[in-house]
């Protein structure tokens, strides 16, 4: 016999429950983002590796070492996206619509990172992001905010989900908080793991983002961005925390945010969760000034966040009730033709409905109720001549005789 074949480690079917969580999530992240302004755009799943390795930063974790890169049969190098940010950039580039702003994006799809498996970690998975792109002004960013967080609402997890803000402050900001952190690294470099101290150089920002236990002992102690920003990346901090609360929206600052990324300046921040162990952040975000002009575009202005659809789907507390459909029952090859009818009638008006392929009375009533139908529609002769079919609600049993031309009105 052949063995049987696995999914590639990392990955994972989505197939009933899962599935439904994850639609539902995706569906309704659509909606409250298209009310927010957004339009979706959709991007290749694979790209040209520099859209990847110009912009992610070259000591980021993913592209040292997460990005599935090979060479195509025709000899380029292609990497699977392993985040959305990047791509619409460049497909804002390459569409010619940089002199079109704003532009605000929403996308959802599959994201691919070379990264060890664990509850909530894969190799494939699922995002949804947003992106602001146009404008500079701190309004923006808390308006990206306020969409992630009315998502979060309406999906029900808001509760269980903690907003942390900070600011990685302008260029001057960030090159004088980088020296402090340099001069506090270096005094604690014995402490620091090997890739911490490749990072000490490169981009010593990056170690406060570190999950390892040892270089996290030492972050602990770190200085904070607070007491190195200029007037002017202090005041836009000031008034996207101002906008956050005119939007309602809670939050709590926390100076150790840097993101995984090296194209954010000013606004950094993540949505937390205690629920979900060592995986608590599913959603994060910021502003990334810098990226458009990157990818070969003019200096753009941008904002935006990406959020984990797999580890929004296990914060919902239920997957989505599957609509419970109404079976047809004909009995006898005279009434199959009527049934026939009645059965689109129901699907066409949107009613989820279903007709057994065979077996007795007996057997399709079974079947009914084993893919849990709220109603079934009886046709047998004696009833048609009369121009009737029974109906018959599962939930109470009841049962009456209802006139052709009304019962599809009737299940709607
Ligand atoms: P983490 O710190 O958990 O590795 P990250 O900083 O690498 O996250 P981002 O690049 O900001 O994550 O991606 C945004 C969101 O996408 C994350 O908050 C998370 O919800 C989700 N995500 C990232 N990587 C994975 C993965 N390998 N599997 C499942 N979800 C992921
Ligand atoms: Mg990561």
């Amino acid at each position: 016999m052949p063995t049987q074949l696995q999914p590639p480690r990392g990955t994972h079917d989505l197939v009933g429950d899962e599935q439904r969580r994850h639609t539902h999530v995706v569906d309704t992240a659509r909606r409250i983002a298209a009310a927010y302004g957004f339009d979706e755009w959709t991007t290749p799943i694979f790209e040209d590796t520099r859209v990847f390795s110009r912009t992610l930063g070259e000591t980021s974790d993913v592209v040292t070492k997460e990005m599935y890169t090979f060479p195509d049969r025709g000899g380029d190098s292609l990497t699977l996206r392993p985040e959305g940010t990047a791509g619409v950039c460049r497909a804002l580039v390459s569409n010619g619509l940089t002199q079109s702003l704003p532009q605000k994006v929403f996308y959802a799809g599959p994201m691919f990172r070379f990264e060890r498996p664990q509850k909530g970690r894969y190799r494939q998975f699922h995002q949804i992001g947003l992106e602001l792109i146009g404008p500079s002004e701190p309004l923006a960013d808390a308006e990206v905010i306020a969409c992630g967080w009315a998502i979060l609402q309406a999906l029900g997890v808001a509760g269980e989900t903690v907003l942390e803000v900070n600011t990685l402050g302008d260029r001057e900001s960030r090159a004088a908080y980088r020296d402090a952190l340099v001069g506090y690294f270096t005094q604690h470099q014995a402490a620091l793991s090997q890739d911490s101290l490749a990072r000490l150089d490169r981009n010593p920002l990056r170690i406060l983002d570190s999950k390892d236990e040892a270089d996290r002992r030492v972050v602990a102690n770190a200085p904070v961005i607070a007491g190195h920003l200029t007037a002017e990346a202090a005041a836009f901090y000031a008034s996207v925390r101002t906008w956050l609360d005119r939007f309602g929206v809670p939050y709590r600052e926390n100076p150790r945010i840097v993101r995984g990324l090296d194209y954010y300046g000013h606004t950094a921040f993540e949505f937390v969760t205690g629920k979900l162990g060592a995986q608590g952040t599913v959603m994060g975000g910021g502003r990334y000034d810098g990226l458009v002009e990157e990818m070969g575009g003019p200096p753009t202005p941008a904002v935006g966040w990406a959020a984990g659809v797999e580890r929004l789907a296990m914060l919902l507390d239920r997957p989505p009730p599957m609509p419970a459909p109404v079976a047809v029952v004909p009995i006898g090859e005279a009434a199959e033709a009527t049934a026939l009818g009645i059965l689109q009638a129901l699907r066409a008006q949107g009613t989820r409905a279903e007709i057994a392929y065979r077996g007795n009375l007996r057997r399709r009533m079974e079947r009914a109720n084993r893919i849990g139908a709220r109603a079934v529609v009886i046709l047998g002769d004696d009833d048609l001549a009369q121009g009737v079919a029974q109906v018959k609600n599962l939930a109470t049993g009841e049962q009456e005789a209802v006139p052709l031309g009304d019962i599809v009105g009737r299940l709607r």
